[in-house]
């Protein structure tokens, strides 16, 4: 992992709904977008609130006319997260948005090209102190007819990259916005350039980081319904994040945004970007050796306990000896199964022993029971009281610490600079 690239910072809210602060050192945050008209205030509030309720730490909506930028201002006084206007086509549409007191403006410069009109966009930010997002967007900076000829005359830029030219015209159109911002003083601003190319939106962002110091959105767009875009942009965004790349990022998916808060969230805690909320579960893959029906046991847990708990305890759910002691060990409450029965842990202390029909119960007794002896200080997260043994897991090879302290290992080089 990369130490995160210094950027200037912004700040999205207000006293209402609480201050989000992009990039710095602050935390990377998780956005998504809603999918409903803004203009139907009830649904869209709703919408939001369930993305709140989920953790995200702004939302954005879609502003195409008048009535959606007259409903802002009911709808913000009734969210309690951060919210962005994504602005297309008419700037007027962010002119109402600021002036209906939303949090912040993305505007496209694919289609609001023209200086006095951006002009206007930043003087009535600036006397609001609203911050502005550029957002160039593969797709709409390029007319389709021109793609080829493009390609030939902007060849030599980024030579051997396939999207070369793209890369090239995104940085240009960045360059190009971000100088009409310059010379009005305009600084409070995050850029972005998503594409649907999972490579190219890592070497678009790569590029953009050395060159320019704002505060960078992730995203890559359009990359599909959850089971294929998931995959799509956890490949770029990780990849970007791990190397120090990103302030704050939305995953977008052709399908229940939910998904898009709790992946994004999810992706930052696995990257230790961000301290955990909730249960962290650990299951195993089941193989030849399942002895209990451990897809329906693993689903039933967190069905029941993700919504329940609150604490970011670990709860491991194993299929049997193999690696069951192992990661019974590392986490807070734990079964592993054998013999159609689950033998349950916590801090590595074995607190039950009971048949299959049993064992979702019991789980969930124990991690209730558990979170409660933390809130009332009697136990701490993350530390356990009794080693477990598991059964001769490591045979006469050992298990490497005698290489190790004889000197026949490398130093480890993580995080030292050769
Ligand atoms: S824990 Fe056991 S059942 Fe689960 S994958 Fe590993 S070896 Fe197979």
């Amino acid at each position: 992992m990369s130490p995160r690239r210094k950027t200037r910072s912004l700040t999205v809210g207000d006293d209402r709904v609480g201050r989000v602060r992009i990039g710095g050192d602050a935390p990377i945050s998780v956005q998504t977008m809603t999918a409903g008209y803004t203009h139907d205030i009830d649904a869209c509030v709703q919408e939001i609130q369930r993305y709140a309720a989920a953790g995200v730490d702004i939302v954005r909506v879609a502003v195409p006319e008048r009535k959606d930028t007259d409903a802002l201002r009911e709808i913000l006084k009734q969210v309690t997260v951060p919210i962005v206007a994504d602005v297309h086509f008419h700037f007027q549409r962010a002119l109402e948005a600021v002036e209906a007191g939303v949090h912040k403006i993305r505007l496209n410069p694919g289609n609001i090209s023209d200086r006095d009109q951006v002009n206007m966009v930043i003087d009535a930010c600036k006397e609001r102190g609203v911050p502005i997002r550029i957002g160039v967007n593969e797709g709409s900076i390029i007319e389709r007819k021109d793609k080829l000829k493009r390609a030939e005359e902007l060849g030599k830029f980024f030579a051997g990259h396939k999207s070369g030219h793209m890369i090239a015209l995104m940085i240009a159109k960045l360059e190009e916005y971000l100088e009409i911002f310059d010379a009005r003083g305009f600084h409070d601003l995050a850029i972005s350039a998503k594409s649907m190319d999972a490579s190219m939106v890592i070497d678009v962002y790569t590029e953009i980081s050395k060159r320019f110091d704002y505060p960078l959105h992730l995203g890559v767009t359009h990359a599909g319904p959850r089971d294929t875009g998931a995959i799509r942009s956890i490949a770029a965004l990780s990849t970007l994040v791990a190397n120090g790349i990103g302030d704050t990022l939305r995953i977008s998916y052709a399908s229940d945004h939910i998904d898009e808060v709790k992946d994004g969230l999810e992706l930052l805690y696995c990257l230790g970007k961000r301290p955990r909320k909730g249960v962290e579960l650990i299951a195993c893959p089941t193989c030849g050796r399942i002895q209990v029906d451990l897809f329906s046991l693993v689903k039933e847990v967190e069905r029941k306990l993700m919504p329940e708990l609150e604490l970011p305890m670990k709860v491991a759910v194993m299929g049997c000896v193999v690696n069951g002691p192992g990661e019974a060990e590392g986490a807070d409450v734990a079964v592993f199964a054998g013999d159609r029965r689950g033998i349950i842990y916590v801090q590595g202390q074995r607190v039950a022993n009971v048949p299959e029909p049993e064992i979702l119960d019991r789980l969930l007794l124990e991690c209730r029971a558990f979170e409660e002896k933390v809130r009332r200080g009697e136990a701490k997260l993350g530390e356990k009281v009794v080693e477990i043994i598991p059964p001769d897991p490591l045979g006469e090879l050992g298990s490497g610490a005698a290489k190790i302290h004889a000197g026949l290992v490398e130093q480890v080089t993580i995080g030292k600079s050769s």
